[in-house]
């Protein structure tokens, strides 16, 4: 019983990997900052991975909730070289921007497939990512206003070390 459209399925199994793939990137550049002796920036990164985690979990969820065969496929090596302490953060807005086109890209072709089913599944979606970005913008900027000297970039640094796993608000269970 095929419950939804190939097209739509195709690009919602290849997301899982986009979301296993951001965790991946994400624990590359928590393992930079960890060795640049930086806690808080590098505890930040691993919930972000945690939360990519979670977001691939929703994907093969709602696609074995709909009958749906996932398949799992290699995931990519991550490929960003990082110089400079800032430079993973503007990897990181860059790749939530990427990941943004990728979500409004299956929203648009559900959308053209009267797909409501999924449209309602990918609008949380759609949200999230409008705060991940802002999450990434304002990093970028406490890095500009705090990074630059010792005693202000430890204190962020400790501020970032405070942030916690959240579970996502969507349950599909
Ligand atoms: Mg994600």
């Amino acid at each position: 019983m095929k419950m939804l459209n190939e097209k739509v399925t195709k690009l919602l199994n290849e997301q899982i990997n986009k979301e296993f793939y951001s965790a991946y990137l994400y624990l590359d550049m928590a393992n930079f900052y960890q060795n640049k002796g930086l806690e808080g920036f590098a505890n930040w990164f691993n919930v972000q991975a945690l939360e990519e985690q979670s977001h691939a979990m929703l994907f093969i969820k709602y696609l074995q909730n709909n009958g749906f065969n996932v398949t799992l496929d290699a995931i990519a090596k991550p490929h960003l070289v990082y110089k400079e302490l800032k430079d993973p953060l503007h990897g990181a807005l860059e790749h939530e921007q990427f990941v943004t086109a990728s979500i409004h890209h299956i929203y648009d072709v559900a959308l053209s497939l009267k797909d409501y089913r999924t449209i309602e599944f990918l609008n949380w979606f759609v949200k999230e990512q409008g705060e991940e970005e802002m999450n990434a913008e304002n990093l970028i900027s406490a890095y500009e206003n705090f990074g630059k000297h010792g005693g202000s970039l430890y204190a962020l640094d400790r501020e970032l070390k405070a942030r916690q796993f959240v579970a996502p608000s969507l349950n599909l269970d």
